[in-house]
């Protein structure tokens, strides 16, 4: 027989009913529901049985410390009853319940302020709202998309039968609570279809549906027996967690299935992890990489996190203990034998169980990627795509893992024409010329000012490979690491280039024979700048253009120097240095200017467009201006009209 008895309707004691408005982001959020969600309609199914199975779940978490609550009737349930003829669908559980001020405060607003920007920026967006519903707590809600009239009946367990509330809204702006007598614990959600939505209350199409989306929760899911006017139910869903069966009895789709309903998502995963460890500490977890990210990615305040299962109970949401912050996109579950029943995510701070569990399951996420990366590459290049920016925050998070994470980053580099990041390490050291000793990276604020910066000209011209990168975060990574298998990292904008064994005896000549010949150019050069720069230098880097700027090896690059500014710190640089690339016209033809103050304006220049090559802002850009128009204009000629 199934547990769960449905709370009836009951008496309400007069003059109770009171009419609250809702939140206004529910308000719009209940317009988008209603109004311009057409596909994947039936989702409101696996939304309402994943709130009755939340349900379940808490007060058998509650019960551990207080078993009356749940004496009388120890078996939890959900059950979906139909009635074709009238155009409902309710959905009841006996869970935990809701107090009537819970009723007012759960079911009138959203709570996460993270979630009601969102929905904010969505303004209308149907294809993204209905891709998204559920990821970010408006589960509830997602009723009004198939009704357009919403009853919950609900006690709380643990409180007498008069303390009942009935919650009713037609989805126009409010609804009302009233004070009911309800004969058992648990809530019943009645849908009355639109009558556009009727097909849902057809008991065959509810059934496929809790077949697809909500096999593998931990409850069972019962529904009335086919045949006219039969009143035994029978259990519709497997109703096993699907982590706890082996390996070898799980479908690809179930695995696929489990996890729509884990994310709130429709997209199928693009990899999953499933394990067993047994022996000192013994745990299980389903992992799942998603195919896309989640619109609070960069969310400071977004939840992210395991389901923890203590011994296959349910204990708490978004446990966020159990894999480091680079590791955020994963969804999973994780079922401990070890930990407390009682555990608390302050518990879990402290607690080397979580620890161990954490190192482990940080490896089997890198095991999964790197496979991913060696058995479909396309797979892995849209994981890239989508959280690559995340993963590679833990080459600076996870010194222990930097080993296992470098060979899964991805760069875009001289070697491809598109600048979505193709290219791996291990890709980049395969093609290393003979006699080349470093990996060349370059570091600017866009691919295509990465491509064209001036302090890789030469490399270019010989071929050699440079990794380009123009994400924010790419400085502070760059320079948390060493070297890739034995092969040291080399900013190219950077002191010397170290072109090693790269360097032929002829190169080394040709450059001796400039340093001899420029040494009165360049002095002549650091004379006009004076304090603007530190050090005047022949250039081995520049090839097209006639100046560069070059960092020393321990200088603020200018994007750190800008982030650190716009953080209100101190970010002191030393003036930089300038390299001229002799060989150029611009060039010589300023070693053949003898009037010094002509010498001096175009060597102002020459910085000054370095400078800007670099991306860095000049001091004063209006000077710059009309030093360019002043030698245009004798460029021009006398002709030249004033
Ligand atoms: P979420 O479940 O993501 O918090 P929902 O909009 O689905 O968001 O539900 C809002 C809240 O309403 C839940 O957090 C819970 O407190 C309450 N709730 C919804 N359904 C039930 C239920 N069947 N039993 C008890 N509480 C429920």
């Amino acid at each position: 027989m199934p547990s769960t008895t449905t709370p009836e309707a009951g008496t309400a004691p007069a003059g109770d009913r009171q009419t609250h408005g809702f939140q206004a982001e529910v308000r719009e959020l209940l317009q988008l529901m209603i109004h311009s969600l057409y596909s994947h309609r039936e989702i409101f199914l696996r939304e309402l049985i994943s709130n009755a199975s939340d349900a379940c779940d808490r007060l058998r978490f509650a019960a551990i410390a207080d078993s009356a609550l749940t004496a009388e009737d120890p078996e939890f349930g959900i059950r979906v009853d139909a009635d074709p003829t009238a155009g409902t669908v309710t959905i009841t559980d006996n869970g935990i319940g809701l107090t009537r001020e819970e009723a007012i405060a759960n079911l009138g607003t959203i709570a996460r302020s993270g979630t009601r920007e969102f929905f904010r920026s969505l303004s209308g967006d149907e294809q993204k709202a209905s891709a998204l519903i559920g990821q970010f707590g408006v589960g509830f809600y997602s009723a009004f998309i198939v009704a357009d009239r919403v009853e919950v009946r609900s006690r709380k367990a643990g409180v007498p039968a008069e303390a009942g509330v009935r919650w009713e809204s037609g989805a126009e702006g409010d609804f009302t609570v009233e004070t009911v007598t309800l004969p058992s614990r648990g809530s019943a959600v009645t849908l009355h279809l639109k009558a556009d939505a009727r097909e849902f209350a057809d008991a065959m199409r509810l059934r496929g549906l809790i077949r697809r989306y909500s096999d593998h929760i931990g409850f069972p899911v019962r529904m009335r027996k086919e045949g006219e006017a039969s009143l035994e139910y029978e259990v519709v869903n497997q109703a096993k967690a699907l982590w706890t069966l082996p390996r070898s009895e799980i479908k690809d789709e179930e695995y696929k299935e489990f996890y729509q309903y884990l994310a709130h998502d429709f997209t199928d995963p693009l990899a999953w992890s499933h394990n067993k460890v047994e022996g000192k500490r013994e745990y299980t977890s389903l992992l799942y990489l998603p195919a896309r990210a989640p619109f609070d990615l960069w969310q400071r305040d977004a939840t992210r996190g395991l389901k923890l299962y203590v011994r296959r109970v349910f204990i708490m949401d978004d446990a966020d203990q159990f894999l480091p912050l680079y590791l955020r996109f994963v969804k999973g579950v994780v079922d401990s034998g070890d930990l407390p029943l009682n555990v608390s995510r302050e518990i879990l701070q402290q607690e080397p169980a979580v620890e161990a569990i954490r190192a482990g399951l940080t490896r089997r996420v890198l095991e999964l990627l790197a496979k991913l990366a060696k058995d479909e590459p396309e797979k892995y290049a849209a994981f890239w795509k989508e959280f690559g920016a995340v993963l590679k925050e833990g080459i600076a998070q996870d010194h222990a893992n930097q080993a296992a994470i470098l060979p899964l980053l991805r760069f875009a580099s001289t070697h491809e024409t598109a600048d979505s990041a193709a290219v791996s390490l291990a890709d980049y050291v395969a093609r290393m010329q003979p006699g080349q000793e470093r990996i060349y990276y370059v570091i600017a604020e866009s691919f295509a000012a990465a491509r064209g910066s001036p302090a890789i000209e030469r490399l270019k011209e010989r071929g050699l490979e440079v990794l380009l990168l123009a994400e924010r975060i790419d400085e502070w990574v760059m320079g948390q690491i060493e070297n890739f298998e034995g092969k040291r990292f080399k900013d190219a904008s950077r002191g010397d280039l170290e072109l090693g064994g790269l360097a032929s005896d002829a190169d080394r000549k040709q450059h001796d024979a400039e340093l001899k010949e420029s040494k009165g150019l360049l002095k002549r050069i650091k004379d006009s700048l004076g304090e603007r720069v530190t050090e005047v230098r022949v250039s081995e880097r520049l090839k097209e253009s006639p100046a560069c700027l070059v960092l020393g090896e321990h200088d603020l690059s200018e994007q750190m120097r800008r982030i650190l500014t716009a953080a209100g710190q101190k970010a002191p640089q030393a003036p930089p240095l300038i390299e001229v690339n002799v060989g150029h016209p611009l060039v010589k033809y300023l070693d053949g200017v003898t009037d010094t103050a002509q010498f001096t304006e175009l060597a102002q220049l020459l910085f000054d467009q370095a400078a800007l090559a670099e991306g860095v802002s000049l001091s004063n850009p209006p000077e710059y201006v009309q030093r360019l128009n002043r030698l245009l204009v004798r460029l021009a000629g006398p002709g030249a009209p004033a």
